[in-house]
């Protein structure tokens, strides 16, 4: 069973405002952190530009991605979720995000869904094997 994401106010923000000013694009990055237990406590949000500059897609930049990884380590952090955004789609992983994030267990997923007109966060577990693609909700909890 599934821990909580604690995301400081400020964090959450953050994230918020980054992926606000990149409308009608869709974006995201990653969450740098710790895992406590189950849970896992966001301390970062690196932004990570999009190589597909698209209204429904969201591919890191490699150069970008790898960098933050480093600093992760650097830092004795975690990756603990990666974050993207749906501008006009609905808050729940797409059949593409289940797609592509197959062999991505080890973090959790921030969808930021504007879908109601604001930003909504949902943190998502993917539980992806060969040949079945499925996921839950984590809680996610404001700090
Ligand atoms: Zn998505």
């Amino acid at each position: 069973m599934s821990g909580c994401l604690l995301v400081p106010r400020g964090v959450l923000a953050e994230i918020g405002r980054h992926v606000t000013g990149q409308l009608p694009m869709e974006s995201g990055g990653i969450l740098l952190g710790r895992t406590v237990g189950r849970d896992r406590a966001a301390l970062e949000f690196a932004a990570l530009p999009s190589v597909a500059h698209a209204c429904d897609r969201y591919q890191a930049a490699a150069g970008e991605c790898v960098a933050a990884v480093y600093r992760a380590a650097r830092t004795a952090q975690d990756i603990v979720a990666t974050v993207h955004s749906h501008p006009s789609g609905e808050g729940a992983p797409s059949a593409t995000d289940l797609l592509e994030a197959f062999g991505y267990r080890s973090c959790w997923h921030v969808i930021v869904s504007f879908a109601q007109g604001e930003a909504v966060f949902g943190v998502f577990e993917y539980h992806n094997d060969r040949t079945t693609r499925s996921y839950s909700r984590v809680s996610l909890e404001v700090v």
